[in-house]
């Protein structure tokens, strides 16, 4: 075979990252169960560079070069193994598949270690960028072994997004699902920081009392300045958009039920798994679901609240500035916890994960690239054993200074009555951090009543049981 790469799945996103190999001049194999799809990307896209077309199975493995390079864009879940049992055979050892399909890390993990018994390489790859992003240059985040990221790496690298200073996004992330992992914390976060966006707007709405159109205007204020993001960039221009039927702001007549495809509650299921608080992306996830429970929110709208009165004109433009800092101040948080994530895995499955690398890929080609993340680059720069992103001096100074404007912000929600689960979730979570004592000597106390679950002194070792039912003295217990 003379095609170095070979891509089998090709509906929009597996079309389009093999035309994006091919532009870049490689020769790709096609191939896809329904053969119209495979002879209409050689019709319409031909011209764009070299293909190989393949009806089947045989022809299409047989068009690869060795070792072969077969990357699956297939439906996530069973069909992935339908094509994998369906490949694996045809491949000799040292040759590789690559799953780009939004696989649930586990999956990839029984499936790279089926793989690996037969002498084969697998893959898992989180790609990130939707459609657009597999055409001109999404974020690549592949597992798999050392030995396929050096064969593979290099193509992966060339047809990646670049970030600014040129910097390929995509790198090796760890032995087997890790890629998946990363993809799906990466999704988390994403899932997050919409939610954080989205309490913005509310509050510029219904605090400020400001008109979209007005908030399109500050929002893309905010992107010049440290919030600089594809997503606070795409808000400005959703909110800007006036629906041609009515001629209301679009996001005035969009349904108010936000749905979701499952890599946010994959994430938060794991990290309940992992014991990581991820509460802002929990929450997010929650605000969702509860966003789609039209029943419960139409019993919800017959109870009290405060009078809705925005806030007098001349404190609106400050609060609209506070708002700016509690935004950044929470998503700071949220990365904080879902890089704590990224960290607890890595212990947990043996990945050795470069994070400050892992931000560094995110800043091109994906829904969550942002200036910021060369911020987080830099804080393990510094020091890759960072326990947590607020360990960072600059983090901590930052939140340090927005922690006023951050406080009013919530206290404002909480008296108008804005639901902003987003921002005081992170606030919380600071605080927490931040407190000398927590209530969880409290929490132990009773679970020591009511189940004698025990408890540790803080002033010395061993462990203590009260003995509540009699004469409440205290035992040693070891
Ligand atoms: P779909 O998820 O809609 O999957 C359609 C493709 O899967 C078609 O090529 C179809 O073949 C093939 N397929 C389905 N079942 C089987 C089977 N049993 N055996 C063989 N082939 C099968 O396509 P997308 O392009 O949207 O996504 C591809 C993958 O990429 C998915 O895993 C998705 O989650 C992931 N992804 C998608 C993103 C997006 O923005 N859409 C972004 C990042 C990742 P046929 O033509 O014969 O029906």
């Amino acid at each position: 075979g003379t095609a170095q790469i070979g891509v089998t799945g090709l509906a929009v996103m597996g079309r389009n990252l093999a035309r994006n190999f091919a532009r870049n001049g490689y020769t790709v194999a096609l191939h896809n169960r329904t053969a119209s799809r495979t002879r209409d990307l050689v019709e319409q896209f031909g011209h764009e560079g070299t293909f190989v077309p393949a009806e089947t199975a045989e022809e299409f493995v047989a068009a690869l070069e060795r070792p072969r390079r077969l990357v699956v864009m297939v439906k996530a879940g069973a069909a992935t193994d339908a094509v994998i049992d369906e490949f694996a055979p045809l491949l000799e050892p040292g040759d590789m598949i690559i799953d780009g399909g939004n696989a649930h890390f586990a999956d990839t993990r029984r499936r790279e270690a089926a793989l690996r018994e037969r002498g084969l390489h697998f893959v898992g790859t989180g790609i990130s960028g939707g459609e657009e992003g597999a055409l001109n240059g999404p974020s690549i985040m592949p597992g798999g072994s050392e030995e396929a990221y050096e064969s593979l790496g290099p193509m992966l690298e060339t047809i990646s997004a670049k970030a600014a200073d040129g910097t390929p996004c995509c790198t090796h992330i760890g032995a087997d699902g890790a890629g998946h992992f990363v993809k799906m914390v990466h999704n988390g976060i994403e899932y997050a920081d919409m939610q954080l966006i989205a309490e913005a707007y509310d509050l510029l709405r219904h605090g400020a009392g400001y008109e979209p159109a007005r908030i399109a205007e500050v929002f893309r204020g905010w992107n010049a300045g440290r919030l600089d993001s594809y997503l606070i960039e795409i808000t400005a221009e959703v909110l800007a958009h006036v629906d041609a039927a009515t001629g209301q702001p679009l996001v005035d007549v969009i349904l108010d039920q936000a749905e979701q495809k499952g890599t946010g509650r994959w994430t938060v299921q794991i990290a309940l798994d992992l014991g990581v608080p991820v509460s802002g992306i929990a929450e997010a996830v929650f605000a969702r679901s509860l966003s789609g429970h039209a029943d419960l929110r139409a019993v919800g709208r017959g109870l009290a609240g405060p009078t809705p009165v925005a806030l007098p004109a001349d404190e609106a433009e400050r609060f609209a500035s506070q708002v700016e800092e509690a935004l950044y101040a929470s998503k700071v948080v949220s990365y904080t916890q879902g890089f704590h994530q990224l960290q607890a895995a890595g212990a947990e499955y043996g990945w050795t994960l470069d994070l400050g690398a892992i931000a560094g890929i995110w800043r091109g080609g994906c829904i969550i690239r942002a200036a910021f993340l060369d911020r987080i680059t830099a804080a393990y720069a510094k020091d890759a054993a960072l326990p947590s992103l607020l360990a960072d001096e600059q983090f901590a100074g930052e939140l340090g200074a927005a922690q006023d404007a951050w406080r009013t912000v919530v206290a404002t929600a909480a008296r108008l009555g804005i639901p902003v689960p987003g921002f005081a979730t992170a606030l919380s979570y600071y605080d927490a951090l931040r407190a000398p004592r927590l209530p969880a000597a409290l929490t132990q106390g009773q679970r020591d009543f009511f189940g004698a679950h025990t408890y540790h002194r803080v002033d010395r070792d061993g462990v203590f049981h009260t003995t509540w039912s009699e004469d409440r003295s205290e035992e040693q217990q070891s």
